[in-house]
Parts: structure tokens; C-alpha cells; sequence
């Protein structure tokens, strides 16, 4: 191994034996999201840093000391997409996409950060990124709350994750509410760290954010932003909850929930768990109104929400029996030159005749001992067995490799066209 050239630190491979859990968790989900009516967009990963400090802000965790910046050959400062909001924005701003226009996105895909790597943080991790733009009301929010309700109730994680939900006022009542926040950390300043006392100069309400459990008390005695929001927030507020209220879904008010970017408005909510350690975020996001401008558009509005996956699945991984699909259905086998010809032929007449079908050929030769150890191996739950007999009878054996199944126990031999309805009706899906 000494000699193997390593994957980078905290960027993870997702081998073959760990895909169809990946595969059932983005079929599902992409499911939820067209059952709402949203759109694809997909955009590259690398962007100009610029747009990264302009839209997340310089005094953040990501622009600060997480990002992967660098020169290209033109000495353009460029860096891999640590979330995908930004670059969502710069390209509908960039095609003309907002004008009068409503619009619901989603995007999924590998994000970068430099963080020290743990469990359920790495620095190449993938998330589902859902954005609208163009709707003002408290509605919008609520959908993006459903979407998400749906999915953890689709994925089998519904009672592993809890809402809470915080509204942050407009721009110009949280900076009402800083000043008394700055005030009040001041007169604390003994009991904030490093971190802290630096935020307090650049971005005081990102305090409230801190994982210290040494300034718990300190944070837990500060002002609270809800006390500072004028009517116009507080009956968006209201208006969310009200149809959260009505469809019965369950969520806590957070009054300390602040997100690490400073470009919310408004609602803002994460979905937290308890059982994975001190990662509980699985997924966030809130209203922000205000980037839309900041990256040169004409004011508009705007909800979205970043869903991590990899600690949506290790969640999922705690569940028994998720129902991931079998990489493979059926394996053909092919002892002799006669057969191994028929074998071909008839593999492409199955997959021709049923799509649906999932068929490994033997390739390689080999003993029907050796090639049935194989089909063991494969997964598969039949075997097509092609011996020159078989061919010379025109038949084709098929034999179940998994017991369970008490009346496909018995090895039967069909010809073509029986073949091909026996696995039309097991796998071909109307
Ligand atoms: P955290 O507080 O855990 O650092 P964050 O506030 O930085 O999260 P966001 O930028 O809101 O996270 O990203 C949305 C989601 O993406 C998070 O809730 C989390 O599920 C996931 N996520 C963020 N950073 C990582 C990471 N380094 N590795 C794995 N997942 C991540
Ligand atoms: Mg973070």
C-alpha cells in the first residue's frame, strides 16, 4: 500500500458496494422534487472567487479559512463551489432568468470546503441545493418545508430529524437588534473566546452560532432578535407557521438559530439530529431577499435550503432493511463455443425485449462450477444456464439463486420467447 497514491484527505470514494444506498436515496428524492414541479439546473463547480466572497460575505466560516481557492493559468482567482446558492444566482441572473419570473430550482452535487475532516464532515461532500426566486410570501417558505418533510418521510428518517424554525427580520431591524447584541457581549466580554471576541468587531450575531459549550450560558442570556422585528416580519412569520400549523407538522422555535451566511431575511430553519454526534445539521436554509441585489439584479425574492447528504444517508443507514435495488437480476451462463454464442445473442434479446432487466454474461469461460460461483456472487436472484445441450434443444435453464422464493425453487427449462415473458413478468414494469 506504502507506494499507493492516496484519495485526499476528507474526500471519500463511493465504491460500487455503497451506490445502490446513494441511488435509492436520489431516486427518492428527485422524486419529492418532481412531485413539486422543480427543475434541474446544473452549473460547474469551479466559479470565480469573487462571486463566493461577495454572496456568502468575507466574515464567515467558508470565506474566511474554508474555501479551496486558487490560480488558474491566467492567474484568475478561482475556487471549487463550497455550497451551491452562489452559483445558482450567477447563472440566472447571468441568462436573464429573473425578470417578473418565478422560478423552482434544484441542483446536486459535490461541494468543497477545508474543514478538519470527522464524521459527517468532510471536505468533498455532496448536497441537494433547492432555490426559488421570485415569491414573496410565507408560502414559498412553507413549501420548501414540506418538500423536505416529504423526503424524510419517503427515506424512513422522519423521526430522526426535527424542525426549528427562527425568523431574522429584515436587514434593517437586525441591525437594531446588533447594536444592543455588541452592547451586551461587551459587557460579557470575559467570557467570550477568541473566535468570539473577533466576531464581536465583524459579525456579532454569528456568536450566537458558536459550538463552544463553554459560552452556552453567555449566548443563552443575549438579547433576542424576535423582540426586534417589526409587523411586516412577524406576520411573515406567523403566516409560515400558520400552514405548518395546519398540515400539522412539528417544528421549535429557535430563537438563537442565526445560519453561518449573512445573506437571510426572514424565515430561516434547520433540520437537526440527535444521533449523529455533534454534526446534527442534516439540512438548512431560509429566505434571502437580499443576495439577489447584492450580485447586481434588480430586488427580488428568494427561498432556498442545502441539504447534506451524507448525513441524510448515514441516517438512512441506521434503518434495517432499506430497500436498495439489486445491481443485478440475473446472470448468464455459458459453458462450450456453441453456447457462449447463443449466450450473447439471447443476453441482447432479453435486454431488447425487457429494458427493465438487469443481465451480467459470463465472460472470461471457465467450468459451470466456477462461473455458478459467480452468479452467486453477483447478487443476482436467477441464473440463465446455456450448456451446447441446451443450445442443440433450443432451450434455455433458468434456476433461482436465492432461496425464499418456494415456487421458483424447481430449475426450468424454456425456450426463447418463454424466457423472455418469464423475466417480462418478474422485471418489465408497465
Ligand atoms: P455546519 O454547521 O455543520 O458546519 P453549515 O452551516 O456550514 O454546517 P451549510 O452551509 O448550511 O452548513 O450547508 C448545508 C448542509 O450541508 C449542512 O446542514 C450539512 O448537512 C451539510 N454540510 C455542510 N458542510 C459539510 C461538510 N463539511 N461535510 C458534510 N456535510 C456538510
Ligand atoms: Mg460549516
Amino acid at each position: 500500500m506504502a507506494n499507493h497514491i492516496q484519495a485526499i484527505r476528507g474526500m471519500h470514494d463511493v465504491l460500487p458496494e455503497q451506490a445502490p444506498l446513494w441511488q435509492y436515496a436520489e431516486t427518492i428524492i428527485r422524486e419529492v422534487l418532481g412531485a413539486y414541479g422543480y427543475s434541474e439546473i446544473r452549473t460547474p463547480i469551479v466559479e470565480k472567487t469573487e462571486l463566493f466572497k461577495r454572496s456568502i460575505g468575507e466574515v464567515t466560516d467558508i470565506v474566511e479559512k474554508e474555501m479551496y481557492t486558487f490560480d488558474d493559468r491566467n492567474g484568475d482567482s478561482l475556487t471549487l463551489r463550497p455550497e451551491g446558492t452562489a452559483g445558482c444566482l450567477r447563472a440566472c441572473l447571468e441568462h436573464g432568468l429573473l425578470a417578473n419570473q418565478t422560478h423552482r430550482l434544484w441542483y446536486y452535487g459535490p461541494m468543497y470546503r477545508h474543514e478538519r475532516p470527522q464524521k459527517g464532515r468532510y471536505r468533498q461532500f455532496f448536497q441537494l441545493g433547492v432555490e426559488t426566486y421570485g415569491m414573496a410570501g410565507p408560502d414559498i417558505d412553507a413549501e420548501l418545508i414540506l418538500i423536505m418533510h416529504r423526503m424524510w418521510q419517503r427515506l424512513g428518517i422522519r423521526d430522526k430529524v426535527r424542525l426549528e424554525i427562527n425568523s431574522l427580520g429584515t436587514i434593517a431591524e437586525r441591525s437594531a437588534y446588533r447594536e444592543s447584541l455588541v452592547t451586551y457581549f461587551k459587557a460579557h466580554t470575559d467570557q467570550l473566546d477568541a473566535d468570539s471576541l473577533r466576531r464581536l468587531e465583524t459579525n456579532p450575531l454569528r456568536i450566537l452560532d458558536t459550538k463552544n459549550p463553554d459560552m452556552k450560558a453567555v449566548v443563552g442570556g443575549a438579547p433576542v432578535l424576535m423582540d426586534y422585528l417589526g409587523e411586516s416580519s412577524r406576520a411573515h412569520f406567523a403566516g409560515f407557521r400558520k400552514i405548518l400549523d395546519d398540515l400539522g407538522v412539528a417544528y421549535e422555535i429557535n430563537v438563537r438559530l442565526v445560519r453561518g451566511l449573512d445573506y437571510y431575511c426572514n424565515t430561516v430553519f434547520e433540520w437537526v439530529t440527535d444521533e449523529l454526534g455533534s454534526q446534527g445539521t442534516v439540512c438548512a436554509g431560509g429566505r434571502y431577499d437580499g443576495l439577489i441585489e447584492q450580485l447586481g439584479g434588480k430586488a427580488s425574492h428568494a427561498v432556498g435550503f442545502a441539504m447534506g447528504i451524507e448525513r441524510v444517508l448515514a441516517l438512512v443507514e441506521t434503518l434495517t432493511d432499506v430497500p436498495v435495488a439489486r445491481p443485478v437480476d440475473a446472470y448468464l451462463i455459458r459453458v462450450g463455443e456453441q453456447a457462449e454464442r447463443a449466450g450473447i445473442r439471447i443476453a441482447e434479446l432479453l435486454r431488447s425485449e425487457v429494458p427493465q432487466l438487469k443481465l451480467q454474461v459470463h465472460c472470461g469461460g471457465g467450468s459451470f462450477k466456477s462461473q455458478f460461483k459467480k452468479a452467486d456472487k453477483s447478487g443476482a436472484e436467477f441464473a440463465i444456464i446455456l450448456g451446447d445441450d441446451e443450445v442443440s434443444r433450443g432451450e434455455i435453464a433458468i434456476k433461482p439463486l436465492r432461496s425464499g422464493n418456494e415456487a421458483e425453487s424447481a430449475q426450468s427449462s424454456l425456450g426463447e420467447q418463454q424466457a423472455v415473458a418469464f423475466f417480462r413478468q418478474r422485471y418489465g414494469k408497465v
